[in-house]
């Protein structure tokens, strides 16, 4: 309840980020609002004048933070409608965005305080994005505190809590000794929304640590008042009433009147719960004065309450008193509606009734109470039921998602293997296709190179035409051949004529020449089946298949013309080539050396008679 009135100290530091220019001024004066907020708010409000005066905006900017927070920590939320707006031009102005944040902040407070829940949450939304920058992570820490009061507000303590731990967290790790205390302090609230006080004065225990008495006194009065709450409500009536006094001796040192009168009200209960109606009443008396003074509703019905309960303990004497407190209190507690203040309304009633020996009205209100808890209790738990439907379809999407996602990874996978399959296929075809290539190549040069070397077996190296042996052979198989048919057949040796002289008057190199022009030509030259092959230096072997001796003058003319018309390169146009040509017919029986000997013997012949020309070997004539 204290916390309400004196808010939790969230935004105390606001002002040790100030700009380097007065800075250690702006701490000290931030630094007194532990101490003495009232003080401070009259200080900060001469300097925002001054200031504003100056046309000094730093400063400015500066005097209305502390401003700000003094009014927050004094509950004077109407003062901030004029100062947040200034507040905020001058942090955008400025670009100071940790001071919009905390203005921001305040705002969000203001609007949870003025019942406007939802544009609070909403402005704590664009906040809470605001504060991911890891520059502004006091701020976040803030806003986690804020997120925590507004769920707390709607019931939801247990989604308050983490966000209470996570601020905790956030700021001993950025080492905020005054802010860790204030989480501190807050996570006491919420375990005291739960109902574990004992848990709750172990945390406020906690926050009170390290606090100075001579300059934290506002936040001792806040903090041993709550722990003093939380004792009163764990049943230790005795530490509970020591705590309560320390807290009003430190109250009452700052002279702050509101501060005052809570404790005084707190310490009340504990004394009525002591039985100790007349000290009880004494601290209500002086309690009620300021709560009617600030307009207080919901501390004055409640103090009316402890009233009626103390007046009803003096008995039957003080009984219509007591009534008429009662009686205020329930009109007022209907004005201010909080089905929390009616449980504890119902139950204090009750109590008052039995006090003053009228049981019909005490159970009366006795089964309100239970008809009220269980409606809470039944609202609650449909409340619940409609957070964990929401937060089970939430998790749901989140799994769904998480699926699809997981899905298409493995779906892209997938794919992804399949191409490097098909790649992979691709390049073993490839490879395989270059391998039987290669392959093939070596085979084909292997093949060229067999057939090369056979051709060289075969072939005369300087003409290309058949060697002696090659044309010997043919000449055999294709005379077998012919006499196996039954068709004639005729060989001719040649031999060119004068070679010598054409090797004498060109060299070697000219001889060479006209050997293989003179092959090429008669390779022209020849019939298909007939073929010319070397039998020694300028010696040749014409071989004739199906051929008859008649035919064969027209043999020599075709092979002379084709001689004397090939181009010599390198040598005289006007150098004829001419060669002498002895032919046989084959004779049945005879053999091929016997026919080829008479073949020669006929080419000598040709040359004794002159050479150029063509003798048979029969008849030795042409
Ligand atoms: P004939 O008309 O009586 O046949 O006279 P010839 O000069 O042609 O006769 P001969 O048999 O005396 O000369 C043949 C010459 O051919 C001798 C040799 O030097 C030459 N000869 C043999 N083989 C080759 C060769 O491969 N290249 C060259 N350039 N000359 C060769
Ligand atoms: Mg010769
Ligand atoms: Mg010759």
């Amino acid at each position: 309840m204290l916390d309400r009135y004196f808010p939790p100290l969230l935004l105390l530091l606001w002002l040790c980020l100030c700009p380097a220019f007065a800075a250690s001024y702006w701490d000290v004066l931030s630094r007194s609002l532990h101490d003495d907020p009232v003080s401070v708010s009259e200080r900060a409000t001469q300097l925002l004048d001054d200031y504003r005066d100056k046309g000094d905006k730093p400063n400015e900017l500066q005097a209305v933070l502390l401003l700000v927070q003094a009014k927050i920590t004094t509950q004077e939320f109407r003062s901030l409608d004029a100062l947040l707006p200034r507040g905020l031009v001058l942090a955008k102005e400025q670009g100071n965005s940790a001071a919009e944040a905390r203005l921001q902040l305040a705002d969000v407070r203001r609007l949870a305080l003025l019942g406007d829940k939802k544009a609070a949450n909403r402005l704590l939304d664009t906040v809470l994005v605001r504060t991911q920058n890891p520059k502004l992570s006091r701020e976040r820490g803030m806003a986690y505190i804020e997120q925590a009061l507004l769920l707390q507000d709607q019931n939801r303590v247990s989604e308050a809590l983490p966000l209470l731990f996570k601020a905790y967290t956030l700021f001993s790790d950025l080492g905020l000794q005054v802010e860790s205390g204030e989480a501190l302090n807050s996570i006491g609230n919420a375990y005291i929304n739960m109902e574990n006080y004992k848990e709750a004065g172990n945390y406020y225990q906690r926050a009170l640590a390290g606090l100075d008495p001579k300059h934290d006194r506002h936040t001792l009065v806040v903090r041993l008042h709550n722990l003093g709450a939380s004792l009163y409500l764990n049943k230790q009536l005795a530490q509970a009433e020591r705590t309560l006094r320390e807290a009003l001796s430190y109250a009452e040192g700052l002279k702050e009147q509101a501060g005052i009168a809570v404790v005084r009200y707190r310490l009340s209960l504990i004394l009525i719960a002591q039985h100790q109606p007349e000290q009880a009443l004494r601290l209500l008396d002086s309690a009620q004065t300021v709560f009617e003074r600030d307009n207080n509703l919901e501390l004055i019905c409640l103090s009316l309450l402890a009233r009626s309960e103390a007046l009803a303990m003096d008995g039957a004497r003080a009984s219509k008193v007591a009534l008429e407190a009662l009686e205020k209190a329930q009109t007022l507690n209907d004005r201010i509606p909080s089905e929390r203040r009616e449980l504890a309304m119902r139950e204090a009633a009750s109590r008052i009734y039995k006090l003053l020996g009228r049981y019909p009205e005490a159970l009366a209100e006795l089964e309100e109470w239970s008809k009220t808890y269980r409606s809470n209790n039944l609202r609650l738990n449909r409340a619940l039921l409609t957070e964990m439907q929401a937060r089970f379809d939430a998790q749901r999407q989140q799994v769904e998602f998480a699926l699809l996602t997981s899905e298409k990874k493995r779906h892209a996978a997938e794919l992804q293997a399949g191409q490097n399959r098909r790649l992979l296929l691709w390049l073993g075809l490839a490879a395989c296709i270059l391998v039987v290539l290669a392959l093939m190549l070596l085979l084909s040069r292997q093949i060229r190179q067999k057939r090369r070397f056979a051709d060289l077996a075969l072939m005369d190296e300087l003409t290309g035409a058949p060697n002696r042996r090659h044309i010997l052979a043919y000449g055999k198989g294709q005379l077998d051949a012919c006499r196996a048919v039954g068709q004639p057949y005729c060989v001719a040796m040649i031999d060119l004529d004068h070679f010598k002289s054409i090797n004498d008057r060109f060299g070697h190199e000219g001889g060479d020449m006209v050997l293989r022009q003179f092959a090429a030509a008669c390779q022209h030259a020849l019939r298909q089946g007939d073929l010319l092959g070397r039998v020694g230096g300028e010696e040749w072997l014409l071989i004739m298949p199906s051929t008859q001796g008649s035919e064969l003058p027209l043999v020599f003319t075709r092979l002379r013309d084709a001689v004397q018309t090939q181009a010599m390169p390198g040598l005289p146009a006007e150098l004829r080539v001419a060669f002498s040509m002895g032919a046989a017919e084959a004779i049945p029986g005879e053999s091929f050396d016997k026919l080829v000997q008479r073949a020669d013997t006929a080419m000598y012949a040709a040359k004794k008679n002159g050479r150029d020309q063509l003798c048979f070997a029969e008849t030795g004539k042409h």
